[in-house]
């Protein structure tokens, strides 16, 4: 419980707001996860419920009646691109609906939201402004943060001998082919370092592309370059070190500044001028992807989420402390896609996000930030019903696959609805990461976009989802006090 004081000072501080005629408090919240995990959705999907007053009943300020307005905001900052929402929106509602192109750059939109306090002493006051800043930003880029702290010859000794361990050996030999052929101490050309770049970048999306999936790995940039693609900052590969100390003018010099300037023109940027800003966060986690490609790819995305998370352990001490002394506060792991689940499997989906998300969290709490686990839809695409089948009734989802996509000898033509039982999760989250008989069969398929939606409280279509009433709670409702 909050004192009068504090209910004073909150208050005293709006009216200084307003009386200078400055700054609107504004959160940051950040949107994040590898690719294809759902980002564009969930921040299509969370502008729309609010701009048309969707019904969120696990909305603490909307199911109060207290948020009385969102709009778009003015884009508050020249340097980044704003959040494509109209486009991805009209993807969403065109006849018929396909789903918008996904993240492959940050990208940021700006709302404003008006509300009336909860807090007796703070309502006196009138309604309150709230700018919702929301960061949309590959979660591969986040990989990149241990290379500020990693010189050249470290991490070229890291990278190769990752890519020289058998596991490895269809996805790098063009690579390491490559890099034998190669003189570190030869006078540098840029076709040379193009050549070995070229290659490194085809190794490092080949691994990552693979449907074993082996785990991705830096430089972030390399499997998702934004607008840096052919850029000179993404022309260097890994080389091994020289005996003696190499000219200055040679191949291994050059890629060595390279890696610097990367570190230093894309890397820490990213994280002062973004990163470190948020407020809070939200991870998309893709589980069901990589349950259907079985334990490989499982233990793969528990590796590379393990990679990004370390961002969000940073203390205030070290020496990435500098980047970090804003504190993101709370932090919400959501498994996406749980509309391709019935219902009586979410407590199943959530288990198995706890246990892809343990691993970094048990390494050391996450800052001082408070998180929490969902299994969310953002935009359902499905709905539940039930199958007999041999004297058992199976729970399943209807809705229509995207076509193309073979399941059995049946090839699915993007028209027909059909209901799906994509398999029992397991009770125990442990056995996704083992292969043994006992492994079940799941298959889940790609579902086109829902094309019946629900009227909001002003009458306005919204899409349909799972829990995201609940997640934007926790994100954002706190705020909204
Ligand atoms: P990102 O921007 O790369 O993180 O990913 P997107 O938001 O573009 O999502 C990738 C794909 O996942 C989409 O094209 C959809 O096919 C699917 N998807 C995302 N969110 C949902 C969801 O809530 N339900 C269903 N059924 N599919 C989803």
């Amino acid at each position: 419980p909050t004192t009068i004081t504090d209910e004073l000072g909150i208050a005293l501080g709006n009216l200084a707001d307003a009386a200078t005629g400055t700054v609107t408090p504004t959160i940051r919240l950040g949107v994040t996860g590898l690719s294809r995990a759902g980002k564009t959705i969930f921040i299509t999907a969370l502008i729309h419920n609010l701009l048309a007053a969707a019904r969120l009943p696990g909305f603490a300020p909307m199911a109060e009646g207290r948020l009385i307005s969102a709009r778009l905001a003015e884009h508050p900052d020249n340097a980044t691109p704003r959040f494509a929402y109209e486009a991805h929106l009209e993807a969403l509602t065109g006849t018929p609906p396909v789903w918008p192109e996904s993240t492959r750059r940050i990208s940021q939109l700006r709302l404003s939201l008006r509300y009336q306090s909860g807090n007796w002493l703070k309502s006196r006051f009138g309604l309150h402004t709230l700018n919702l800043d929301i960061v949309d930003y590959p979660g591969e880029w986040l990989l990149d943060l241990p290379l500020l702290t990693r010189s050249y010859a470290e991490w070229s000794a890291e990278a190769l001998e990752l890519a020289g361990r058998p596991a490895r050996e269809a996805e790098a030999r063009p690579f390491l082919d490559a890099l034998a052929a190669a003189d570190p101490e030869a006078e540098a050309t840029d076709a040379a370092a193009e050549a070995l770049a070229t290659a490194f970048t085809h190794y490092l999306r080949a691994s990552k592309a693979d449907a074993r999936a082996l785990s991705t790995l830096p430089p972030g940039r390399f499997l998702m370059p934004g607008d840096l693609e052919g850029s000179p900052a993404l022309t260097f590969a890994p080389l091994p070190a020289p005996a003696a100390s190499p000219r200055h003018s040679s191949l291994y010099a050059m890629l060595e500044r390279r890696y610097e300037a990367y570190k230093s023109v894309v890397v820490r940027p990213f994280f002062r001028d973004h990163f470190a800003r948020l407020d809070r966060q939200i991870v998309l986690v893709d589980a069901l992807r990589a349950l259907n490609s079985g334990p490989e790819a499982v233990a793969d995305l528990e590796t590379a989420l393990t990679a990004v998370l370390e961002c969000f352990r940073q203390g205030t001490s070290g020496p990435l402390s500098r980047l970090f002394n804003r504190k993101i506060d709370r932090i919400l792991f959501a498994a996406t896609k749980a509309d391709l689940l019935h219902h009586t499997s979410h407590g199943r989906l959530e288990a198995i996000l706890n246990r892809l998300v343990s691993a970094a969290a048990r390494r050391a709490k996450f800052h001082g930030a408070e998180t929490r686990s969902m299994a969310i839809a953002a935009i359902r695409a499905t709905r539940e019903g039930s199958v007999k089948h041999n004297g058992e009734t199976l729970p399943t989802i209807i809705g229509t696959p995207e076509s193309g996509q073979r399941l059995g000898d049946i090839t699915y033509d993007g028209r027909t609805e059909i209901a799906l039982f994509p398999g029992d999760l397991p009770e125990n989250p442990d056995s996704l990461f083992k292969s043994d008989e006992s492994t079940p069969q799941l298959n889940f398929l790609r579902f086109l976009p829902p094309t019946v939606m629900s009227p909001s409280q002003s009458g306005e279509p919204v899409f349909p989802y799972i829990r995201f009433d609940r997640a934007l709670d926790f994100l954002i409702g706190d705020k909204l006090q």
